[in-house]
């Protein structure tokens, strides 16, 4: 009689992407399983396009129950997907997927989740019904983050983008409460903004400042950046100054991993100082 007792074996996650060395997931998704004693790992994954479909569809027989995708394959992800949430496919993108046990892929978006609950949690008085919003950037995140305030029922949003045909899709897509407003007149576009959103790359290290004033914005605006390297983009601080209500962008990355965590490792965690803490510093 052997004495080896069979384990179970660890549940298995990860984010797929390339190049992946920067994601943060990994530290955000290891904390938690750690925290609440699973038996798991969190593992990055660096898939070039040419092997995107191949090494997805070998996750399962690996033992994965499911990854998290970043750039670049959020946009062919939802192409691969046999199932896709709405959320998702109103979004055009996918970063969270499960394998189900009939073999199918289910795709889902929680970008937008994340920014709703960053909102709640570090602005609890803010409402996206208490006025307009005003969305800057028109990329892959601003499609989460309109997608999302027009769920919370804002009920006129301006969107304001550097490439003005670029956030006229969006609008042409999202209809009539989004409203393009050219991008050089954005500061004019704060008069009167309950929210106020910086969905560009602009204030990012190494990335040139968002110049957009704020000092006509009302004194009850929520300003919020999606940029979080640095954590108080020099956009923050300037709304900081005015006595602005400020929200920075790592709450929102942490929460979009909540859904995908509970899914795949069956607890559904929180998002507090000691997982910032620990995803900060790296
Ligand atoms: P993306 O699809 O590449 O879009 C980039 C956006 O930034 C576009 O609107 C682009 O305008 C604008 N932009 C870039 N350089 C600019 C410049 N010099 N002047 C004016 N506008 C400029 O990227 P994304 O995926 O939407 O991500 C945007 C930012 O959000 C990144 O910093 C990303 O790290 C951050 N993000 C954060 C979270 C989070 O969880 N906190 C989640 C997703 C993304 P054009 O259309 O004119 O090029």
């Amino acid at each position: 009689m052997s004495d080896v007792t069979e384990q179970k074996p660890p549940l298995l996650a990860g984010v797929v992407g390339h190049p992946i060395g920067h994601s943060r997931s990994p530290l955000m998704h290891n904390y938690w399983l750690k925290r609440y004693g699973i038996h798991g790992f969190y593992i990055p994954l660096s898939l070039p396009a040419a092997d995107f479909v191949a090494g997805i569809r070998s996750l399962p027989r690996l033992g994965f129950k499911g990854v998290n995708i970043t750039i670049p394959h959020k946009v062919s992800m939802l192409g691969l997907a046999d199932n896709v949430t709405d959320r998702a496919a109103l979004i055009g993108a996918v970063n969270t997927i499960t394998f189900k046990d009939d073999g199918s892929i289910r795709g889902d978006n929680t970008d937008g989740y994340g920014f709703i609950q960053n909102m709640r949690q570090n602005a609890p008085e803010w409402d996206a019904r208490s006025g307009p919003a005003l969305v800057l950037g028109a990329g892959g995140a601003a499609r989460a983050v309109v997608s999302a305030l027009l769920s919370e029922g804002v009920t006129e949003l301006r969107l304001a983008n550097r490439t003005r045909q670029r956030a006229q899709l969006l609008a042409d897509q999202f209809g009539a409460k989004v409203q393009v407003v050219d991008w050089n007149r954005a500061s004019d576009a704060v008069d009167g903004a309950m929210t106020i959103v910086n969905t560009t790359s602009l204030g990012m290290q190494g990335q040139p400042d968002l110049l957009i004033s704020l000092d006509s914005a009302p004194k009850a605006a929520t300003v919020t950046d999606l940029v979080y390297a640095p954590l108080i983009t020099p956009f923050l601080e300037s709304a900081a100054v005015l006595g602005l209500t400020i929200v920075d962008g790592l709450g929102m990355l942490l929460h979009q991993g909540v859904p995908g965590f509970e899914l795949w490792f069956d607890h559904r965690p929180e998002v507090d100082d000691g997982l910032r803490m620990a995803v900060l510093d790296r």
